[in-house]
């Protein structure tokens, strides 16, 4: 195992660069049957998911479109509190297959909200590929159409995830070390 220091903490490798991209294939090789017909546009949602996008996609071989959106966060006067606004979409969605490409599930709200603002944008068909899904913590019912790797509710980094903006150039995926 190998360890690394970001900031304050310490994480040791937990999924290898090798386990990811066998996984990517996993869901690519499921996208390229169930879209082929479908000209679907993969929305990536940034910063996370950059570097998993950027595999699916090699590994996608049927037409295509990709995009880019973040999710802005704002505190929201109801008693739910946060709220999650998708933003930077340009493309017109009406009556398109739209697939989220998120990094992870953990709660499932960020996804949840998401796919609810695309939905309401008119999309035919939407559906959620994520790299990665904690499904102790899972909670609002969301079941993503296509999941990388199930892992345990532990705080992770590396392949474009981050501690504090560090840690997303990793190649592999390391565990925060308690
Ligand atoms: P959710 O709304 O599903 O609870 O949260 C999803 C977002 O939380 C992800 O897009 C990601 O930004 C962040 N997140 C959740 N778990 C982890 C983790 O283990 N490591 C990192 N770096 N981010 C996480
Ligand atoms: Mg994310």
């Amino acid at each position: 195992m190998t360890r690394v220091k970001i900031l304050d903490k310490e994480f040791e490798t937990s999924i290898s660069e090798a386990t990811i991209l066998e996984s990517i294939n996993e869901v690519a090789k499921r996208v390229n049957h169930d879209l082929k017909d479908e000209n679907p546009l993969m929305l990536c949602v940034l910063n996370g998911a950059f570097m998993f996008a950027a595999d699916l996609m090699k590994a996608v071989t049927i037409p295509c479109q990709i995009s880019f959106v973040k999710v802005a966060s704002y505190n929201g006067t109801s008693s739910t509190g946060s709220v999650k606004q998708l933003i930077g979409l340009n493309e017109d969605i009406k009556g398109r297959s739209i697939v989220l490409v998120e990094d992870i599930i953990d709660t499932g709200v960020t996804i949840k909200g998401l796919k609810e603002q695309v939905v309401a944008m008119g999309a035919k068909d939407v559906r959620v590929a994520t790299l990665l899904f904690k499904p102790e913590s899972c909670m609002s019912g969301i079941k993503p159409e296509y999941i990388g790797l199930t892992i345990p509710n532990d705080f992770i980094v590396g392949y474009g995830l981050d501690y504090d903006g560090y840690g997303r150039n990793l190649r592999d995926i390391y565990t925060l070390v308690k």
